[in-house]
């Protein structure tokens, strides 16, 4: 058995790829393939929906936002969000805990002025900035709830009256969320919720059509609600792939389920961290992820023969992020504690074997 504890694209639970590989002969006995049914067929208008329904109920979504399946990424997310929601001569705040959050406040200083409210850059975005001030006159307060390659995370909204938005790429389904704290959330699907090739973003309605501004069509919120996702071909397979995984994840309880035991798996990781000798972990303590721990070697020249040892255990996807180094182990909800235990195992092995 291979314990993938790669960052994106994600473990999914065996059953889910068996399931789809499946409809890929033959969808619900249709004889067709999943893959070539018409996305305006009964058949898939079925999909999208139950898609939609089963993230409202899962994070209880409220009546008045709408459920966006698109194409592009979390990266297309940066250029929509300040398109569709900063106003012609207005601002946006930006909160910067990494290279997505940057690249975010990046994309949103093309279109128009951009404040970046505290950044952890100069610490390698080891640590989530505290204190800081989101203007009150900006159009709309964004930033990164989990930071996927420095492994940080924010689990409580920064304070502001502003709209707020919130990428939410690699912790959405990992635990509960007041979605009405929110204006707009976004992630892709590949970290946490399905395959590559699909972004979910749940959007509160009233908030659109401020801008001032002419909006290419298919980068319109609006138009994409209008057409219920259906402006253009959606990505039918990562949509019915994704759908395969939230009812998995309905099935073992929900979010709430889930979250203890994100909680449990990622303070077992952590402990062993902390424990061992060999490893210490990068992110500061209180702004620790428990969905990408990130972790280096007091001596950073064992580094490589732990990745071997840890290739010989079938663990797959621990090599850390280039901009960190060390190891980062991706938890998401698939990953079990079984493979967690198998990491745990290595790294005590390794411990013994050279003490
Ligand atoms: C991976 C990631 C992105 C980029 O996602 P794409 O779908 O590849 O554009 C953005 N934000 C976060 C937090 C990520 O982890």
């Amino acid at each position: 058995m291979k314990h993938n504890f790669g960052a994106g694209p994600c473990i999914l639970p065996q059953e889910v790829f068996q399931e789809a590989s499946q409809a890929v002969l033959d969808f619900n006995n249709t004889g067709l393939s999943i893959l070539e049914i018409s996305h305006r067929s009964k058949e898939f208008e079925q999909v999208i929906a139950e898609a939609e329904r089963t993230v409202r109920e899962l994070l209880h979504v409220p009546q008045n936002y709408s459920i966006l399946f698109l194409q592009g990424g979390a990266s297309q997310q940066f250029a929509m969000i300040p398109m569709n929601l900063l106003k012609e001569g207005g601002k946006a705040a930006y909160l910067d805990t990494g290279v997505w959050a940057s690249k975010a406040a990046k994309e949103a200083s093309k279109i128009g002025q951009v404040e970046v409210v505290a950044s952890s850059s100069d610490k390698n975005y080891t640590y989530i900035p505290k204190n800081f001030e989101i203007p009150a006159d900006a159009d709309y307060f964004h930033y990164t709830s989990n930071n996927t390659i420095y492994g940080t995370e924010i689990f409580q909204k920064p304070v502001t009256n502003i709209p707020t938005i919130v990428d939410m790429s690699s912790d959405i389904f990992s635990r509960e969320i007041n979605v009405s704290e929110f204006d707009v959330i976004y992630a892709g699907a590949q970290k946490n919720m399905g395959p590559a090739g699909v972004t979910l973003v749940i959007i509160k309605d009233e908030l659109l059509g401020k801008t001032g501004r002419t909006i290419p069509t298919i980068f319109d919120y609006q138009a994409h609600i209008k057409a219920e996702s259906m402006y253009n071909t959606p990505p039918t397979f990562a949509i019915y792939v994704s759908l395969l995984n939230l009812r998995w994840l309905k099935a073992k309880g929900g979010v709430a389920v889930m979250e203890q035991e994100n909680i449990i798996k990622a303070r077992t990781l952590y402990d062993e961290i902390e424990r061992n000798p060999f490893f210490k972990g990068t992110a500061a303590v209180e702004d620790r992820s428990r969905m990408n721990i990130t972790f280096v070697m007091d001596t950073p020249e064992l580094e490589a023969e732990f990745l071997a040892l840890a290739k010989e255990r079938n663990l797959i996807g621990i090599k850390g992020h280039r901009s960190v180094g060390g190891f980062r182990a991706s938890v998401y909800n698939a990953l079990t504690l079984t493979s967690i235990n198998a990491l745990v195992d290595a790294m005590k092995e390794f411990e013994e074997s050279h003490k």
